[in-house]
């Protein structure tokens, strides 16, 4: 038997209580997250085992952990548990559905039967199961697609051609100023390209990286116009500045001339109270005459000097004051071209590109402005949304263009119908909306219906056939409403009971059948 000093013991246990340190700071690691009592009392562990170690109190401390480890897995066993039966349940549900093949239905159950919760397992153990379940729902699913694409194509399509048109209009603005600005200077063909692609017609994928390219037009639009907007700030503040500080160099300069003056002022009185001294006590005519020479060339001398300088701190000042002026002239004109421009953007923003008319986010602006208005003059006011009927068979009969085509001569009609005191947007597709300032509803109504017989009467000629457009409309009091979505809502369902009534007619009492 060999024989182990008491120091090599020492030594001995010192290591194996480091590894043990080590092991304890690799668990702390891995459990790190599981509940945040488990990870105080880790953290504590740790401190007491690093620098000079107490293993006293560590293991004192490793007691508790160990008991709330306990708790913690029996929590985290239960969590299994329940994860594993909704697995079960939402994979139970999908053998239910139709669309699912027979071959995935089959491989599903068979799963499900596997799928029992062990509980000697460790705690990360429904993870594999999981995964596979995962496996079993994309299978499943791909079939569900395929079934789903076909359903919904025609939606799909109708989609596709409204996002073309949003696109289209989105774009216009752009493409007229990138045309306007390009004479001579370099195109932006991103805009051109895209203007030609949406025009050509494209595939869903395409369409896709159009709305990309233009989202990142737009963003970067509004970063140059922000730019351009901070420069011309930044501008007027430095030439602010410099105008500031020419007026207080200005007064500091007035200032001094006056004291200047207040000074040279009290030389030439004391001069003359001098003179006026040695004159009355001179008795000689010569030195009399001699006197009054001096004094006078004195005189002479101090005023022609404040004259001098006068002029010369005069012109000082009108120089500085014309170049400020000329300064504020530019600034001026530079602000007023920004606003200008501003105002053409707003214009743009604010104007539909097909219809010429506002649109809608004009018409939200304007009712919300009107409305307030409304509610403190109690003036009467309405309400009328027109919609096209049966548009979708001009477009599918004649083609896209010929509706945009209709939508112009429409949209104009209205506003050249309707007075120029009634707010008229056009809400979107083929709806329009006005805000109408009758006295009354019959007044608004004999108005609405003169104007659908003239657009019923409009002599539209498709493929040289004779065809009329006809319009339906809805009609109520904007005026004494709660909010304008309120007198909005009414007004669309009195359309909608128009449509229903034959179409071609204007609705403005709800009927209870
Ligand atoms: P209803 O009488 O019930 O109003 O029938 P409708 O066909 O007029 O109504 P529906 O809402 O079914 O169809 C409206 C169509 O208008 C569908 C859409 O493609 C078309 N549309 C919307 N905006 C535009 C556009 O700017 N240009 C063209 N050409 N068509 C548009
Ligand atoms: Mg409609
Ligand atoms: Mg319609």
């Amino acid at each position: 038997m060999s024989t182990v000093s008491p120091k090599q013991q020492l030594m001995i246990a010192k290591q194996q209580l480091d590894k043990l340190s080590i092991f304890i700071a690799g668990l702390a690691d891995f459990f790190y997250g599981a509940s945040p009592a488990i990870d105080d009392d880790f953290q504590a562990i740790k401190k007491l085992l690093s620098g000079k170690p107490d293993y006293d109190k560590a293991t004192e401390l490793s007691v508790g952990l160990n008991a709330r480890l306990k708790k913690e897995s029996k929590y985290m066993q239960q969590k299994n548990a329940d994860t594993l039966s909704q697995i079960q349940k939402s994979l139970r549900q999908l053998t239910e559905l139709e669309v699912v093949d027979d071959d995935v239905k089959k491989e599903i159950k068979s799963f499900i039967q596997n799928l029992v919760p062990d509980d000697s397992k460790a705690a990360c153990s429904p993870i594999s199961q999981f995964e596979q379940a995962l496996g079993l729902f994309k299978k499943a699913l791909s079939n569900n697609v395929v079934v789903a694409d076909h359903v919904e194509e025609a939606e799909q399509q109708r989609l596709h051609l409204e996002i073309t048109r949003e696109l289209k209009e989105l774009i216009a603005p752009y493409y007229i100023k990138n045309a306007k600005n390009a004479k001579g200077n370099q195109k932006d063909s991103t805009i051109a390209e895209l203007n030609q692609k949406l025009n050509e017609g494209l595939g869903h994928k395409e369409l896709l990286e159009c709305c990309l390219v233009m989202i990142r037009f737009v963003i970067k639009d509004v970063i140059t116009e922000a730019s351009a907007a901070s420069k011309l700030i930044h501008d007027i503040h430095r030439s602010l500045t410099k105008i500031n500080q020419g007026i207080k160099t200005t007064i500091v300069k007035s200032q001094k001339r006056i004291s200047k003056r207040e000074q040279q002022n009290k030389l030439m009185k004391a001069q003359i109270s001098a003179m006026e001294n040695t004159l009355s006590d001179t008795n000689d005519v010569g030195d009399l005459k001699k006197h009054t020479a001096e004094y006078l060339t004195q005189l002479q001398n101090s005023l022609s000097m404040s004259e001098h300088e006068e002029r010369v701190e005069q012109e000082k000042v009108i120089t500085l004051l014309q170049s400020m002026q000329k300064r504020l002239e530019e600034l001026e004109q530079r602000a007023d071209a920004y606003k200008n421009k501003l105002l053409e953007q707003r214009i743009n923003a604010m104007t539909d590109t097909l219809t010429k008319l506002p649109n809608r986010m004009a018409y939200e602006e304007k009712m919300a402005a009107e409305f307030s208005k409304l509610k403190t003059s109690g003036a009467p006011a309405y309400m009328a949304i027109f919609d096209i009927d049966h548009f979708k068979q001009i477009n599918d009969k004649y083609g896209h263009s010929v509706g945009d085509k209709t939508l112009q001569i429409i949209a104009n009609q209205l506003r050249k119908l309707l007075p120029k005191t009634d707010f008229l947007a056009r809400w979107g597709g083929e709806e329009f909306v006005s805000l109408l300032r009758d006295n009354d509803i019959d007044e608004a109504f004999n108005k609405l219906e003169d104007v659908r017989n003239k657009i019923a009467k409009l002599p539209f000629m498709f493929k040289g056939q004779r065809v009329s457009v006809t319009v339906s409309i809805g009609l109520t009091e904007l005026s004494g409403r709660n909010s304008v979505s309120e007198a909005f809502d009414i007004a669309d369902k009195l359309l909608y009971q128009a449509k229903q009534n034959g179409r071609n007619q204007t609705c403005f009492k709800e009927t209870n059948d």
